[in-house]
């Protein structure tokens, strides 16, 4: 078994409202560095707020959240954004791509915050593309490209960075069954080249192929 990467213990996340709402209950997940985990739920059950969490963006409320050992709580907001832009990558439902820009474009401006070294930006960004098979797409623009192929770009723009991590929110949320099975093929093979991956979806379909899957209804975790 490889260390874990994430080590989420009794995390509660609750919104001030009025009225206050609990989207998550003490929560306990192990993630492991070399583990593919999906994450599934009905809408509303605290998907969200759960990778939020993982992410970096928000804070629990009470409970710890260790990532790559480091305990994440005392870390200052600076802290927290540096780990995050190092260490996890993510891709959502909506792409997020320039329109005007091209698909090598649209990965290099990623890496503008990343830490990547200015002289290496161009090679990570084209092995990033060659990763997720679109060497040949590069020169294009969004508008020209399937669902899947601009999915598949912001997969590469998550992943320029080397990431510890890949959170995916609802990644086929806009795509087909054909085009949302090569996009669960790319996080298999990034899984497979050492990354691990957290899928979070509400089709069980794409929840199950990953090696683990997770449950959360009503903001309450279980694995099975
Ligand atoms: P999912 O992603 O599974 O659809 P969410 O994590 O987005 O669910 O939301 C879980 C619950 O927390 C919902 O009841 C939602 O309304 C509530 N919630 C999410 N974000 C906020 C917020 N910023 N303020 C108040 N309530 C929120
Ligand atoms: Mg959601």
């Amino acid at each position: 078994m490889s260390a874990p990467v994430i080590e989420l213990v009794d995390v509660t996340k609750s919104f001030p409202g009025p009225p206050v709402v609990t989207a998550l209950h003490a929560a306990t997940i192990r993630i492991e560095s070399s583990a593919y985990v999906s994450i599934v739920g009905p809408s509303g059950s605290g998907k969200s707020t759960l990778l939020n969490l993982l992410g970096l963006l928000d804070r629990p409320t009470t409970g710890s959240y260790l990532f790559d050992g480091v305990p994440t709580t005392d870390l200052t907001e600076n802290g927290r954004a540096a780990l995050r832009a190092r260490s996890i990558g993510f891709v959502f439902q909506s792409f997020h791509l320039l329109p005007e820009r091209t698909v090598l474009e649209n990965v290099l401006l990623s890496t503008l915050y990343s830490g990547v070294p200015r002289e290496s930006r161009l090679e990570r960004a084209l092995t990033a593309i060659e990763q997720v098979g679109l060497s040949h797409r590069s020169t294009f623009t969004p508008a020209t490209l399937s669902g899947g192929e601009r999915q598949r770009v912001a997969v590469a723009r998550a992943i320029i960075t080397s990431p510890k991590v890949l959170l995916a929110d609802e990644p086929t949320g806009n795509l087909d069954q054909q085009t949302s099975r090569q996009v669960m093929e790319l996080f298999e093979q990034l899984n497979d080249d050492g990354m691990a991956v957290v899928v979070i979806t509400h089709d069980a379909a794409v929840a199950r192929r990953a090696t683990r899957v997770v449950h959360i209804v009503d903001g309450r975790v279980e694995e099975q």
